[in-house]
């Protein structure tokens, strides 16, 4: 008999579970994971994907006003919010198939159930059932964190704007980083009332100040207001369902229906037994873990959100194909975290890769900027005022790319294939001998100047 129940038991069936729970079974392991909500987790179920389409959904407010100059007129053109929601959910179930499918197609036992740590080798099941397994991963993922004073419990997080009974006529978004200023531009698009309110003066801290300063003059535009240095105090609910939002001291309250609190994700280590297991936590409530994504104890593994690396799907994913290939695969591996390409879905969206200028000043010294500061030829006939910038960090006097930010439409979809060169580590001159593909907006990156 196996000494064991399972080779590998995964706890949560997000990206990166789901990712070394297919691969190590495809290596020949016995596997289960273990997931209390949903396979795909935050991404698929409640994040990126649904997000993304609320973007596109939003989006079209835009394509409609601009397609007047394109000889278009759209008569009585009206927006559904439940016809968007209940089709961007159906999406969300098409995918969580999807995942399940793949799981269940590669010999994975799939348990829907919450699961904690029994000790270093136990599992127990929330219906009461304890299992053994060889080696065990957490990638349990993180968790919205929503600060504490009195009436925050009122507050939403992202996981309830996929759900809301009806678009909000207003909303107040607490937080400045990729939830608040994705969703600001989603509401904003849709129609609703947007405030972003911010503890600091500073938006998506961490992007270059170039393209944050870009977006905020044109959410600013766009109609969006921002609260900066701002807290808040108190919130309490009105008799006709709606919040009055006490901030900064201020006597009288600002009215609002929803206020989503999007000020940072926690790992969601709560009562998962790591104690008994003796999985050692930082100050953030992060499993450590070594380069192999192995916590202190030997066979315990985690990987994604929960270890608060880079909070990003695609790290997560490779963490996972990492720790399938090192544990099962007899090819150890670890994950480069240099030169991620990363991208906020604002409207218009963010991409950005390497360091920024700040960054790049302090680590290097003599740098140079090579910049475009344009508008789309698309914005220019629609008479949309709004401006791109494209912005390169080069070292002096190698010219080597050390970092590539830009702001305009498309931007994610177009950094993905420059991120290739800036990674590969090649100068500018690399892009300044490649044909420009005219007319594109991405043309714009070897014409910099
Ligand atoms: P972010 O870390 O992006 O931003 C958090 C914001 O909340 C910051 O503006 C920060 O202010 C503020 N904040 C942090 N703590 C507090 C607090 N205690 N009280 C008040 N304000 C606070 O977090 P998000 O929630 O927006 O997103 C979570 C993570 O999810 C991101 O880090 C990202 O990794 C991931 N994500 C990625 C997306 C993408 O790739 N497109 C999309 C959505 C999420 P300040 O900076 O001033 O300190």
């Amino acid at each position: 008999m196996a000494e064991y129940d399972y080779d590998l038991f995964v706890i949560g069936a997000g990206s990166g579970g789901t990712r070394a729970a297919r691969v190590s079974a495809s290596y020949g392991a016995k596997v289960a994971v273990a997931e209390e909500y949903r396979v795909g987790g935050t991404c698929v179920i409640r994040g990126c994907v649904p997000k993304k389409l609320l973007v596109y959904g939003s989006h079209f407010s835009e394509e409609l006003e601009d397609g007047k100059n394109f000889g278009w007129t759209w008569e009585n053109a009206k927006f559904d919010w439940t016809k968007l929601r209940d089709h961007v959910l159906k999406d969300v179930d098409r995918l969580n198939n999807a995942y399940t499918d793949t799981l269940k197609n590669h010999g994975v036992e799939i348990i829907l159930e919450r699961a904690e740590l029994a000790g270093p080798h136990e599992i127990k099941l929330a219906g009461g059932k304890t299992v053994t397994a060889k080696y065990i991963l957490i990638a349990v993922g993180a968790w919205p964190a929503v600060a504490d004073f009195p009436g925050s419990g009122l507050m939403s997080t992202s996981n309830e704007m996929f759900h809301l009974e009806a678009l909000p006529e207003s909303i107040i978004i607490a937080g400045g980083g990729y939830i608040a200023n994705e969703f600001a531009g989603i509401f904003n698009g849709l129609g609703s009332d947007v405030t972003v309110v911010n503890r600091s003066d500073i938006i998506l801290r961490g992007y270059d100040e170039s393209v944050r300063d870009r977006l905020i003059q044109i959410s600013l535009a766009k109609g969006i207001s921002y609260k900066f240095n701002c807290t808040f105090d108190r919130i309490e609910k009105r008799d006709d369902g709606a919040l009055d939002v006490y901030m900064d001291g201020k006597k009288d309250p600002v009215r609002t229906d929803i206020v989503l609190a999007a000020t940072g994700r926690r790992p969601k280590v709560d009562n998962l037994g790591l104690e008994k297991a003796g999985v050692a936590t930082n100050d953030k409530n992060a499993i450590i873990v070594d380069d192999y994504s192995r916590t202190n104890v030997e066979n315990i593994y985690a990987v994604g959100d929960v270890t608060n690396r880079v909070q990003l799907t695609p790290i997560a994913i490779r963490e996972g194909q990492a720790f399938a290939d090192t544990v099962f695969g007899d090819n150890p591996r670890t994950v480069d975290y240099d030169n991620i390409p990363s991208a906020v879905f604002s409207q218009p969206p963010i991409a950005s890769v390497g360091l920024t200028e700040s960054e790049a000043r302090k680590q290097y010294g003599n740098i140079k900027i090579y910049s475009s500061d344009f508008r789309a030829m698309r914005n220019v006939f629609a008479d949309r005022a709004e401006r791109s910038l494209y912005k390169m960090i080069v070292e002096h006097p190698t010219e080597k790319i050390l970092g590539l930010h830009m702001i305009g439409p498309d931007a994610p979809e177009i950094l993905q294939a420059a991120a290739v060169a800036v990674k590969a580590g090649l100068t500018k001159q690399a892009f300044d001998d490649t044909v420009a593909l005219h007319p594109s907006m991405s043309e714009e990156l070897v014409l910099l100047k």
